[in-house]
């Protein structure tokens, strides 16, 4: 009688794992077949882009595509995003997946024959727009996989909402937008998501490869304006005035030595940069004030907290010890993007199922930023890069995101597509909650962001303490930080 049963417990467990690559290879040839479609639906918004908050052919795009595949869409979300719901056969969790629509006020200088002769104006003044970070590549993967998981919509356990998010660069000033925006009007909440994940392109990762970091992997981004006053002038006379310019200078020097002598760099970087100057208006007039304005980036929020401290303290003593005032006034822009280190770690086989193991490469963490950062005061949350730099090339010759010459091989962007399907049926919620208490008290001990960071930009308290996920852990670390 034991052989029967030992035999049929083999089938079985056989079957299990023959299944579990059946699947694995169902949504690997969906994705290989899809492909063309996936680099045509990129090059059309590659050729149209449109900034942040105005993407409204982008949208229109979006929405047909949803609607053909018998989703239920949700249009004019945060001013111009879509979402789709996909509600699978079988019950199971809700999993977010996110893509960015914005292009950027930048003129395209790359000789292909989709590139984008789109003008428009920023800021008063006429400019290029182009898809020059990528998201024409973010919004055509997620489009891709929403046709791959509505074909196979018999076998999916739970639901699958496709966030197409607006103004991931920044919305036009006075405007509200992005993810803050998305995270306000419930997106993270009808359904409530279970996990979320993003996928960023990245020009200078290979083709084939997937880059992630656990825990704290892009920066937080804080803005800040130092507004210098003296007493104006003659230039020729600087004594019977109080300098500005002078003063601005020293502060300049100043806040770099918060960098390079008052912090602890070997517990995470820190850059402060000076972007803008603003003053004066002739040259033998000493001006009665000054602007500065620039960038800080930091990827620990006691550190953060403690930068802008340093730059407050810093700016007013050194304008103080001249007879002249420094207001400071610092914004934060995004907050540290912090991969859930117990749902990375449950995500990895799937990210190999797309890419294979050997080219999933663990990466540092980055000063870009990131406001994908804010889901994850909703949700466990996952955000990773995927190579778009053609093979052989050289990183340092690879043109960077941002730059007139920023340039994607779309030849492989089926490996988004694979890592989205995958992680979608991987998605373990049970097993999560369960890790996540494990590691809930090493994760204390890893500085993540001030989760009340938000009120500094503009979110209104929409109720933080129950926006937060309903996990000990999580609501442990916000209390703390
Ligand atoms: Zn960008
Ligand atoms: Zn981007």
């Amino acid at each position: 009688m034991k052989k029967p049963i030992a035999s049929l417990l083999v089938c079985l467990l056989f079957a299990n794992v023959l299944f579990a690559n059946t699947l694995t290879d169902d949504i690997n040839q969906s994705a290989d077949k899809i492909l063309p479609k996936v680099v045509e639906w990129r090059r059309h918004l590659h050729k149209s882009p449109e900034l942040g908050n105005r993407e409204f052919k982008t949208a229109a795009y979006i929405e047909a595509h949803l609607r053909k595949l018998g989703l239920e869409v949700r249009t004019k979300v945060a001013k111009t995003g879509v979402v789709g719901i996909l509600k699978g056969d079988l019950p199971g969790p809700v999993v977010g997946l996110r893509a960015d629509m914005d292009g950027l006020p930048v003129t395209e200088r790359v000789n292909v024959p989709f590139a984008s002769k789109e003008k428009t104006e920023y800021n008063g003044q006429q400019v290029g727009v182009m898809h020059a970070c990528g998201h024409d590549s973010h919004v055509a993967m997620l489009m891709g996989t929403a046709e791959v998981l509505a074909g196979m919509k018999n076998k999916l356990k739970g639901t699958v909402v496709f966030i197409f998010q607006p103004a991931e660069e920044g919305p036009p000033a006075g405007e509200e937008g992005g993810a803050v925006l998305m995270v306000k009007e419930g997106v993270m909440d009808n359904p409530k998501i279970d996990a979320i994940f993003g996928i960023h392109i990245n020009s200078q990762t290979e083709i084939g490869k997937i880059k992630y970091k656990s825990g704290s992997f892009m920066a937080a981004a804080d803005w800040f304006t130092i507004r210098v006053k003296g007493k104006q002038t003659h230039g020729s006379q600087p004594w019977s005035g109080v300098d500005p310019i002078m003063t601005a200078s020293q502060i300049i020097q100043g806040l770099q030595t918060i960098v390079s002598r008052q912090s602890n760099l070997t517990k995470a970087p820190v850059v402060i940069t000076i972007g803008k100057i603003n003053g004066g208006v002739r040259e033998n007039i000493i001006p009665e004030e000054m602007t500065m304005a620039g960038t800080i980036r930091t990827l620990d929020d006691e550190m953060q907290k403690d930068v802008h401290e340093r730059i407050k303290i810093t700016a007013q003593k050194i304008a103080e010890s001249v007879g002249a005032t420094a207001e400071v006034s610092i914004e934060t822009k995004t907050l540290v993007t912090y991969n859930t280190p117990a749902l990375v770690e449950q995500m990895l086989p799937a990210l190999a199922k797309a890419a294979g193991k050997e080219n999933l490469i663990e990466t540092e963490w980055t000063t870009g930023a990131e406001d994908f950062s804010y889901y994850r005061l909703k949700a466990p949350a996952f955000f990773f890069n995927v190579g778009g730099m053609p093979k052989g090339t050289n990183p340092k010759d690879a043109p960077p995101h941002h730059t007139p010459d920023f340039y994607i091989d779309d030849s492989r962007l089926d490996v988004g597509v694979k890592a989205f399907c995958n992680l979608v049926f991987d998605f373990d919620k049970a097993q999560l909650e369960k890790a996540m208490k494990t590691v809930a008290a090493t994760e204390r001990q890893i500085p993540v962001q001030n989760c009340l960071q938000p009120s500094l930009f503009n979110v209104q308290p929409i109720g933080l303490e129950n926006a937060l996920w309903q996990s000990d852990n999580f609501d442990a670390v916000c209390r703390n930080s």
